[in-house]
């Protein structure tokens, strides 16, 4: 099926993010309003309609699912969710999250084949952290850090680096490499709330790079050309990533498309245009997926109004 999958201008769609809802429990200052609105329960995806979407969608092509949110840990379902995921043929299962309630779900997920944790964390100094998520929360998810390590779980941290959290480069490095696992630096995106703050706040991939390099000798470290870090090996073994969609995009070798919490497919987290599979039959999929991989763009759209919490980041 990847002829279906592949656009024209050569990529093919292999990846899925599965936003499971949009609201959440922090309020970073750079996802949300202080007091933002979110979709009714009864109005998401139910754990079948899921489970349904993402086998048709594997029968097309998707080999990786990565969810997330919002934040997936306020689903109750989300360990019935994961099961049944794991019952299709990905070669990936993976889970987004901010980890305030992560650690509880740890051995339920522990038995299903979702393997990959993503944990966001922009700040290891308490009052930072709370400032920057409205959420006094470092102590429960350094705690899940460290549980979900302890449980096995690959687990890479996340860190949107910007003016605010600049000073907190070495501490975030060290607290990475105390625990040998990965720290991915992610540049701010011009969505949603962002764009009132993007100029001011705005750090590039290449400042911290380096800055990097002024400490460490560095070695650039192979990564799938579908991936969307580039990624460094220091001379005290820790592994970074940069996920630079600002300044280094990477739509031309991008493979993902993004099914949201109500049921419609996008072909970019900045394509607005979307197409519903909710209650299609699988022979409807070919024509709407096809759809919706046309729309996505090969150049990056420059910013985008609509917040990333409400489409799935
Ligand atoms: N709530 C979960 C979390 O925070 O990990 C999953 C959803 S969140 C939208 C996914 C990722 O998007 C987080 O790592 C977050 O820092 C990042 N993010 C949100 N808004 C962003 C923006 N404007 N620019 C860059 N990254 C952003
Ligand atoms: Fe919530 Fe994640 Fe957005 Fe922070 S980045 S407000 S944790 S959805």
């Amino acid at each position: 099926m990847t002829d279906l999958m592949t656009d024209k201008h050569g990529r093919t769609m292999r990846k899925l993010r599965v936003s499971l809802l949009d609201a959440c429990n922090f309020r970073c200052t750079y996802c949300m309003p202080a007091s933002a609105t979110f979709s009714k329960i009864h109005d998401l995806l139910m754990p079948d309609e899921i489970g349904l979407i993402v086998s048709n969608l594997t029968k097309l092509g998707i080999e990786e699912v990565r969810l997330t949110g919002g934040e997936p840990t306020l689903r109750a379902e989300l360990v019935e969710i994961t099961e049944r995921l794991s019952e299709l043929p990905l070669k990936s299962l993976g889970l987004t999250t901010n980890g305030l309630l992560l650690k509880k779900f740890l051995p339920e997920l522990k038995k299903t084949n979702l393997k990959s944790l993503n944990i966001s964390l922009d700040s290891v100094n308490r009052d930072n952290f709370k400032a920057l998520a409205r959420f006094d929360g470092l102590v429960e998810v350094v705690d899940a850090i460290d549980a979900a390590i302890e449980a096995g779980f690959k687990v890479k941290i996340n860190t949107v680096l910007m003016k605010q959290n600049l000073s907190e480069l070495d501490g975030l490095l060290e607290f990475a490499r105390t625990r040998g696992i990965e720290i991915r630096f992610l540049e701010l995106m011009k969505i949603g709330v962002a764009l009132e703050t993007f100029e001011e706040t705005f750090i590039p991939a290449a400042q911290i790079i380096h800055q990097l390099r002024n400490q460490h000798k560095m070695k650039q470290v192979a990564v799938s050309v579908d991936s969307t870090a580039f990624k460094y090996q220091l001379d005290n073994g820790l592994q970074v990533g940069f996920i630079a969609s600002e300044s280094m995009p990477f739509c031309g070798s991008c493979s993902r498309l993004r099914l949201d919490s109500k049921g419609s497919l996008r072909s970019c987290l900045m394509q607005e245009n979307k197409l519903n599979l909710r209650g299609l039959s699988f022979d409807e999929y070919p024509s709407v997926v096809k759809q919706v991989i046309s729309l996505k763009p090969y150049d990056r759209i420059e910013k985008l109004e609509q917040p990333m919490y409400q489409i799935g980041g």
